[in-house]
Parts: structure tokens; sequence; C-alpha cells
């Protein structure tokens, strides 16, 4: 496992921050990486969808082979979906999706998004080891991270 590589491929500071949130120990951080949707009305939210999914074709691809190198962890395959429901998902036989909604999202949260599913290839579940991996990749900061993440719906 590459903890140390993965952090040293961020710059530290406002772009790649993960300590702004403060623990509040009220809630489990669960799966984290499901939002609701608003919606447009049907032709201008086809047109904000398509240009979203423009950015996410130019952005994820780079992004997750940038983190899978950083850490270490390897995914077979990804498709970008137009996912309303989760930000993203990984298969049992490591296929990861991610959802052009993610494009709304600030790129540190991006990160962290793709981070969680690519842990998913060595732990296929929200077990305590599959969060300690998270965790340790986002330098502790999986908690607050899950917390800022719960702020943004699938929007615009
Ligand atoms: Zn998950």
């Amino acid at each position: 496992m590459s903890a140390c590589r993965f952090l040293a491929g961020f710059p530290h500071g406002e772009r790649w921050s993960f300590s702004s949130a403060k623990p509040d120990g009220s809630r489990r951080p669960g799966h984290g990486l499901r939002s609701g949707v608003p919606q447009l009305p049907p032709a201008a939210e086809k047109a904000r969808v398509e240009e979203l999914r423009r950015a996410a074709k130019a952005d994820l691809p780079d992004r997750i082979g940038r983190l899978s190198r950083i850490t270490g962890l390897k995914y077979n395959k990804l498709t970008i979906r137009a996912s309303r429901t989760k930000w993203g998902s990984c298969t049992g036989t490591n296929n990861i999706s991610l959802s052009l909604f993610l494009m709304t999202l600030p790129e540190h949260l991006r990160d962290f998004v793709i981070v969680h599913e690519l842990c998913h290839t060595v732990h296929h579940d929200h077990s305590p080891k599959f969060h300690a991996l998270v965790d340790r990749l986002v330098g502790g900061n999986e908690k607050a991270l899950n917390r800022e993440l719960k702020a943004f719906s699938i929007r615009g």
C-alpha cells in the first residue's frame, strides 16, 4: 500500500485540505456517496448533462489513472454514467463506474470519491478494514470528507 505516495501526489493547501470540518461524532459516516438530484426542465437538463459528460470524459479517465498510480490500487475498467443516485460504484470484478455529476464537485471531493471506489478493489464492502484503508489514503480525514460530500447534492 502506498499512502505516502498518495499524499505526496497532492499539493497541500486549499485545493486538497482535509482538515476543515469538525468532527461531530453524531453519526456513522456510512457510504456517503449517494445523493438526491434536483432537476431542470428537460431541454435545459439534457444540455447540461451533455456538457457535464464532455467535461467528465476529459477529466475522469486521467484523474482515476493518476490516483490509481499514486495509490497502487488497480482497477479493471472505467465507465462514466449519468448516475443521479451514486457518485460512484465498483463491481466485484473491479469495474468502476463514476457519475458525470462528479464534475459538479470541488476537485478534492472528486478525488475522494475516486479513492473510495479504488479502495473497493481491495475490500468489496464497507467494513472497518475498508474505511481504515480509505482513511489512511486521505490523511485521516475520511469522516470529514464524507461530511463535506454529503453537503453536495447532484446539481450544477
Ligand atoms: Zn462504497
